[in-house]
């Protein structure tokens, strides 16, 4: 278990990592970051930020001289970073974020272990789209196997025509079937150092151009007889990983059972709604398990529960829905409001 007073070292500088960093400060720890330049809202809730590219091994190493242990809020950290660090210092194992940051190795992960993405064909050129369109069909999605994130690097594809008039990014990529699904939902797990694995209740997902809007619980009858399935999954890819902290898998709940779209290998937006209505925060288990100390009860606490994205210019009259007693504002001080860009969000709770 990791002493009080010890030092929680936090790769990226986003809002996961402010969140992680109030749970461990609360759990009497310290917190410091680090991420290139940007606009890192975490710093101003660490004792101290770097503010160093990923491959800056000096800063790397002068980061890891200050920090009993060391976790991520980013999963586009890159490998060669995690890996810096000694595997018996840094949680999750990095081979968690070489899995989850190419989707082509990712699904073929999945697949191993019996669970079942949506079709999709491997594409380094156009000749290979078009191919992909004729034996998968559009309507179809155009990813990039990496980088890509909150719709970013995704292109639809209604037809063959569209196929024929993308231009392809010049980056390796993949195309996906369309699901037609009834529900989107995501389970997110904690899993101990020694093992054990405790889920949160899944939520329903609703996303506006590829982006989170919302998550409401409970998650209704679309999703609730597929939780099971995907939870057995998840605890699968946890397995598999050594994984230590927490982990999310995204699925589509469709009529042939749920179809998984994506894991990330961190907390979640999907799990902001944790904080106020569960017992434990995704934040706080997280932290309890990179840190050693026994997981929290994840036991939702209220009888229904909505979370809700607060994106660009709509922060600015935040404050109002305090009006209603039950509501809580989580504002992430970002500087700069950009349309599209993720500023804070609402939990609202039920209490039956
Ligand atoms: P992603 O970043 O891959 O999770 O995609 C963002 C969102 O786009 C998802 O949560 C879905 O709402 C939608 N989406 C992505 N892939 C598919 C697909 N193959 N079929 C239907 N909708 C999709």
């Amino acid at each position: 278990m990791l002493k009080r007073g010890s030092t929680i070292g936090i790769l990226g500088g986003g809002q996961l990592g402010r969140m992680m960093a109030v749970a461990a400060t609360q759990l009497g720890y310290r917190c410091i970051g680090y991420s290139p330049e940007g606009d890192n809202v975490a710093a101003e809730v660490c004792e101290d930020f770097f503010t160093n590219r990923w491959d800056d091994q000096a800063a790397l190493a002068a980061f890891a001289a200050r920090c009993d242990v060391v976790t991520w809020e980013f999963e586009n950290v890159p490998v060669a970073t995690a890996r810096a660090f000694p595997s018996d210092k840094i949680f999750p194992d990095p081979k968690a974020l070489e899995t989850a940051q190419d989707r082509l190795n990712e699904k073929r992960f999945i697949e191993g272990l019996g669970g079942k993405p949506a079709a999709y064909a491997k594409i380094d050129s156009q000749s290979d789209l078009e191919a992909a369109t004729d034996r998968l069909g559009a309507p179809g999605i155009v990813k990039t196997r990496r980088d890509g994130y909150d719709g970013k690097g995704q292109w639809r594809i209604m037809s063959g025509r569209d196929a024929a008039a993308l231009k392809l990014p010049d980056v390796p990529a993949i195309y996906e079937g369309f699901v037609e699904f009834d529900a989107e939902f995501s389970v997110i797990l904690v899993r101990a150092q020694d093992g054990e694995i405790r889920f949160w209740d899944s939520s329903r997902n609703v996303h506006e151009s590829g982006v989170l809007a919302a998550s409401y619980l409970p998650a209704g009858e679309a999703v609730e007889p597929q939780v099971e399935r995907a939870r057995k999954l998840a605890g699968q890819v946890a397995d598999a990983l050594g994984y230590v902290g927490v982990l999310t898998l995204e699925f589509f709940a469709t009529h042939e059972g749920p179809i998984f779209n994506e894991m990330a290998p961190r907390v979640h937006n999907s799990g902001h709604w944790t904080i106020e209505g569960a017992a434990t925060s995704q934040f706080e288990n997280h932290i309890r398990a990179v840190a050693g100390l026994p997981l929290g009860d994840t036991r939702t606490t209220a009888s229904a529960v909505d979370m809700r994205n607060i994106i660009g210019r709509d922060i600015e009259g935040a404050h109002a829905f305090l009006a209603d007693a039950d509501t809580h504002l989580h504002d992430y001080g970002k500087s700069e409001v950009r349309e599209g860009r993720k500023m804070g969000h609402l939990t609202r709770l039920t209490r039956a």
